[in-house]
């Protein structure tokens, strides 16, 4: 066995009144018909690899943040910021201090399209201190009165800093401290890090992962949330239980009389099983043994609805649908057909979508082979979701 896996606590920093846009706080509008912050948060406490997301608000800000009604077992309470980001970033800094994470992310809340490779490269890169960035288009000209072009800067130096910006915990703890009694206008994380003599290394940021200032950049991001950018993925699922005596089967979430029962540790439906993992494969997750190992005692004899509408819980967590599922039962006996519209109903009650999106065919082995000789049954299933396209 490896190391135990660093601790990895998000601060998402939304303590600003927002208000430069008018009406109401920026992280609190909703973007295509989720608030900002909480489509930011979610970003983070959908990863497994992430053990805290911390949240620090404006003190004026409780009960819109309240009612966003967020719950999420790595989501902590809500601290309040200070008057500015740098007082902010050091009131949750000090939040997570009796936690002690290994490490730190710091994320603007008006960052809500932050997505999963720019996290994976910024957590790939620590070490000290990382910082995401795009390079810059446009020709910089510098100007000290602006007015008059003083001169043109090399763009080929220069890039543009996003978040979530990541740091050894312990020593952005110390920086920030330190940098509280010289200044309170440093306007992000990495300058406090350069301050502070600690080196931060550049990764990829995304032209995507854009920071909502103005009205436009609400139209802009709504835009790549909307239709164009989702993705239709595809996933199997493939699973054998062996017949032992009994009485009868579970199959696709229904009870099946039957002159033997499935052997498993769950109940052993093995439809639903390869049902789940089609889903979990869509995810580009793990399979059902990760997520329910069969070594914990509170999974036997489960049934397996539970299974699949985790998988189908985590397809609407990360903002996608399921289009489909399609399943295939192979076994000489019991006889499937008869239980088909029942079979879909209970799949489509678990999975949270109409029997009309669900398949569910059954075959024999035409008496080949170990389905063939009725020593147990074979499920094999492919599931179609669509997600946020993220890269
Ligand atoms: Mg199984």
């Amino acid at each position: 066995m490896g190391a135990d896996p660093k601790t990895i606590a998000v601060i998402v920093v939304a303590a600003g009144l927002g208000e430069r846009m008018g009406g109401a706080p920026k992280q609190y509008r909703p973007l295509a018909g989720r608030a900002v912050l909480a489509r930011t948060i979610e970003a983070f406490t959908r990863r497994r690899d992430v053990t805290w997301v911390l949240p620090v608000i404006h003190p004026q800000h409780a009960e819109r943040y309240a009612a966003l009604g967020l719950s999420h077992p790595r989501l902590l309470d809500a601290v309040p910021g200070a008057a500015t980001r740098q007082g902010s970033v050091l009131a949750g800094l000090e939040a997570l201090g009796e936690r002690a994470p290994d490490l730190v992310l710091i994320q603007d809340a008006a960052r809500p399209l932050v997505n999963d490779a720019v996290i994976d490269g910024v957590l790939a890169a620590l070490g000290a201190a990382a910082l995401p960035v795009v390079p810059v288009t446009d020709t910089i000209k510098r100007s000290s009165d602006g007015r008059m072009v003083d001169g043109t800067e090399d763009r080929r130096q220069l890039f543009a800093a996003q978040t979530p910006q990541g740091f050894a915990f312990a020593d952005i703890l110390d920086a920030h401290r330190r940098a509280a009694a010289a200044a309170d206008d440093f306007t992000d994380d990495a300058s406090i890090a350069e301050w502070a003599g600690i080196p931060v290394t550049l990764t990829a940021g995304s032209a995507r992962n854009i920071k909502l200032t103005h009205p436009e950049d609400f139209e802009r991001a709504e835009r790549l949330l909307g239709g164009g950018s989702m993705e239709t993925r595809t996933g199997s699922g493939f699973d054998v239980h062996p017949f032992e005596p009994g009485d009868a089967v579970w199959l696709g979430g229904v009870r099946i009389p039957h002159g033997a029962r499935l052997k498993g540790h769950s109940d052993a439906d093995a439809a639903l099983h390869a049902l789940t993992d089609a889903i979990y494969g869509a995810l580009g997750e793990g399979d059902i043994g990760s997520f329910f190992p069969p070594s914990d005692p509170q999974w036997k004899g489960a049934a397996s609805s539970v299974f699949l509408k985790h998988a189908a819980g985590l397809v609407a967590e990360r903002g996608g649908r399921l289009v489909n599922l399609d399943l295939t039962i192979v076994c000489e006996a019991p006889r499937i057909g008869p239980h088909v519209q029942a079979m879909k109903a209970a799949i489509g009650a678990a999975a949270g979508i109409a029997p009309s999106r669900i398949a569910v065919k059954a075959t024999t082995s035409e008496q080949l082979g170990f389905t063939g000789r009725s020593e147990g049954v074979v499920a094999m299933a492919t599931a179609t979701i669509e997600l946020p396209r993220e890269d």
